[in-house]
Order: structure tokens, then sequence, then C-alpha cells
């Protein structure tokens, strides 16, 4: 058994792994890159001929880890991406957006280009919405726990991991030489009590594991510490008459930041306020939510089923069209915006951050995640001023970050889920995170496991001989 880490490694986006064994080579997730340092290798080719991939088989549909999918598929992949059903229609949609976000940002930017006389001598996209609609046409629908023959003498199954909708760890069975090796890739690993999904699977046996380190030296605010601090960040732009930006993955946490407002609206913490959901996928992917209760935890099907809509209240409004967006900013204020990507480095939310950012009434509230390199980043590490959508723009604004709502492990969750492993792994990677995260966890691990324990560098190889 060989394996390559080609992405996430060192790092946390552009996830990838080949595995080669039994003479077949199999993908694990194909990601985009999204830190600004590495965008250059999204339009890299596969190391190995993309022709001699024999499958992909997809951890969860956020375009880290499913976004060159696309243009894997242009550059000759023939092959059939296996993910789970929650993830087969989120892929869909995710992928649509990033290649509608592609195409956007480069008519935008040729206008500015035109305006400042330059040229860009790169192709404008790394794929098109037809690109997509052809790769699509390869993804089968897997079920949770059920072992499935990827290839001969590869058997691989996908167990909740609870880090969105249709996530999955995923478990290779590899029958080489009359004996089995047990490789487990943990993909993203959610936080347990997540308000809509289920918690992340504890799984007992590998001989290989290969962890996500995101948050592998850091651990979040409660969830009820997030919930006061959200109340708090609402009430304090209300009494400011400002208006409150919120970057979000739109397929997730913002459904979730949906629920929880829905919840303090409830609770009568906070007033309500216009609140837009300003993303054209997401009035799709809370469809999606609805249509995959294979992924829902008791208490958000109890909810369901006695009639309630938990993702939606009287203010809330989605707004699918480009004017519809526009015309938010003449919303007198306060009003709540929710708007992707949730990293600030593409989409509609750099137009909302152009309009509020200079304004010392607004507040900025980051709830995710921000790799290096990103405009999210650059914001909540206080750099002032930043560039948006071409220009410089100073920073007035109120900047919040709220850990609480992350849909990553934190790092006792990550120790909890290493622990069920027991004493079974002969070999531990750990990826997907930055340096310091990945050393961190590293050393907690080196105290308790017997085998060795490497954060790899992109392009390492390992073998298990
Ligand atoms: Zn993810």
């Amino acid at each position: 058994v060989r394996l390559h880490f080609l992405g996430a490694a060192g790092n946390v986006t552009g996830s990838r792994y080949l595995v080669e064994a039994n003479g077949k080579r199999i993908l694990i997730d194909y990601g985009m890159f999204q830190e600004r340092d590495y965008l250059e290798r999204n339009w890299m080719r596969l190391e190995a001929p993309p022709e001699t991939v024999d499958a992909l088989l997809l951890t969860h549909a956020h375009i880290d880890h499913s976004g060159l999918i696309p243009k894997l598929a242009n550059d000759g992949f023939a092959g059939l991406v296996f993910a789970t059903p929650g993830s087969v229609d989120l892929a869909e949609i995710l992928l649509l957006d990033s290649a509608h976000i592609q195409e956007e940002d480069a008519r935008f930017k040729k206008a500015r280009h035109r305006v400042e006389k330059r040229t860009d001598k790169r192709p404008d996209v790394l794929y098109t919405e037809t690109d997509v609609w052809k790769c699509l046409s390869r993804f089968r629908s897997v079920p949770y726990d059920r072992p499935i023959e990827v290839a001969d003498g590869v058997r691989a199954t996908w167990f909740d991991a609870g880090h969105m909708l249709g996530s999955a760890h995923i478990r290779l069975e590899i029958e080489e030489g009359g004996r089995t090796t047990t490789v487990v890739f943990s993909g993203d690993i959610g936080q347990s009590e997540n308000p809509i999904l289920r918690n992340p699977t504890r799984l007992d046996h590998a001989d290989v594991v290969v962890v996500e380190s995101t948050y592998g030296n850091r651990c979040h605010e409660t969830r009820e510490n997030a919930l006061d601090a959200l109340a708090e960040t609402v009430n304090d732009v209300v009494s400011r008459r400002g208006n409150l930006i919120v970057p979000s993955f739109a397929v997730g946490r913002t459904q979730e930041l949906i629920f929880f407002l829905k919840r303090l609206l409830a609770d009568a913490r906070i007033p309500e306020l216009p609140t837009f959901v300003d993303s054209p996928m997401a009035i799709r992917a809370t469809e999606v939510f609805h249509r995959h209760p294979e992924a829902w935890n008791d208490a958000f099907a109890n909810r369901v089923y006695a009639g309630e809509d938990p993702l939606g209240f009287q203010k809330l409004h989605f707004t699918r069209e480009s004017d519809e967006s526009r015309a938010i900013a003449l919303y007198p204020p306060s009003a709540v915006i929710i708007s992707a990507s949730g990293m600030c480095n593409a989409g509609r939310i750099k137009h909302h951050l152009a309009n509020n950012i200079g304004d010392p009434k607004s507040t900025i509230l980051f709830i995710g995640y921000q790799a290096t390199g990103t405009l999210g980043r650059a914001i909540v590490d206080g750099e002032n001023p930043v560039r948006i959508l071409g220009s410089l723009r100073e920073v007035r604004a109120k900047i919040a970050s709220i850990s609480g709502f992350s849909a990553h492990a934190d790092a006792t969750e990550l120790d909890a889920w290493m622990a069920s492993f027991g004493e079974s792994p002969r070999h531990v990677f750990i990826t997907h995170g930055e340096a310091d995260a990945g050393q961190a966890f590293r050393s907690r691990l080196e105290g308790r496991l017997a085998c060795p324990v490497r954060v790899p560098k992109m392009g390492d190889v390992f073998d298990d001989a």
C-alpha cells in the first residue's frame, strides 16, 4: 500500500490523497486550494496520469475537498466518484456555485482590467458550469456504514463524520498478498452536539490513520457561550444602528446560524431584524437538508416531525438574484446579512464587505475557520487596510469572532476521536492543519501511541511494506 499526500499537507485546503494498492489507483478527495499562496497549485495536473485513476472517494462536498473534481475529469479522469447521497446533492450545488463564482469573478475582473488597461495571461476559470454537469454524471451514491467494493480488492465504507450534511470518515480495507490493511481517512471531523447533524462516528480499528488537525492546538468555547456571544453581537449592532455582516459557508454554517438566530428570537433575547441570506444556493441547500433525514440527529428530526420549520422565521429572506442582492445595501440598518464565501475569498460577501467594512457602526462577524492567505484571515488578523474587489479599504467596522459554531472538532474532540482506535494504528498521519496545529496534535498523540506519528509535507509518499 502506497500513500501519496498531494494536498492539505502542512496547510488546510486542497485535500487529496492518492492510494496505490493491488495495481489500482484510488483518490480520496480532490479539493481546491484556497489559501492565496497556494492558488497556483489549482492549475497543476495530478502527478499520476488522471486516466489511470480507477475511482475517487469523496469524504464530503466542501470545495476544499471536492472543488477540483471537474478539472480532474477535464484532465482525463474517467472513473466513478463515490459519495454519500447528501454529498452527491451538495456537491452538485457547491461545484456549480464554484464554477459560477469563477465565471462571475472573471467577468468582474475583466471589466476592471479593461478600465485599468491590464491583461491577464491565464485562462479565466478552472472549469465551467458545463464541465460540472459533465462530471456529475460520474457520481454514485453510497450509503453510510455499508462496505462497497470500489476496485478489485479494495472495500470502502463511509461513516458519518458529523461535519456537514453527508460528511464521512472513509475506511479502506485493502486485500493484498493475503493480508488486509485498514486505512482510515478522517475527512473533516465535526464538533459533537451539532444542532442538525449526528455526532462523528467513533471507529475502533485501523492500521493506518490519516487525521485532520484544523483545530489541533485550540479548544472552542462552548455552544452556550457562543449563543451568548451571538446575542450580544446582534444587540450591540442594533444599539449602534449598524449592520451585522456574517461571512458564512452557504451550506451548513448558514443553516446552523439560522437555527441559532431562531432560537435566540424564540427566547426573546434578540429583536427580530430583517435577515438576509444572500446566496443563490441557500434555498437549494436548505431543500437538500430537508431531503436527507438520514443525517439528522434525533432532536432535529423530532422538531421537523412535530411540524416546526427549524430553518425559517418571518423576517428571513433568501436573495437569489443579483439585483435583490444589490438592493440589500439600500435597506436601512440594522439588518443581518449572511453571505458566502465563508472565508471571503469569493462571492457576494465581498460586495457586502466593501459596503460595510468602512462603517464604524457595522460589525463583521466570523463564525468559521479562516485559512491563511484568505481575505477573511487578513481581516481577523487585524490587517488594515485590506484589498477588496481590487481596491484598498480602511477597516473601521467592528471585527468579531465566535468559535463555538465551528464545524470542526477542537483539540479535545480530536483527541477523543483518536482515542477510540486504542493501540491499533501502526502509522498515524496528521494532515489538514497549519504547522502549529499539526505539531501540537502530534506531540499529544506521541505521548499516547506507540506507533510513529508524522506530519507529512506536500508530495510526501509513504510505503506500508
Ligand atoms: Zn469540510
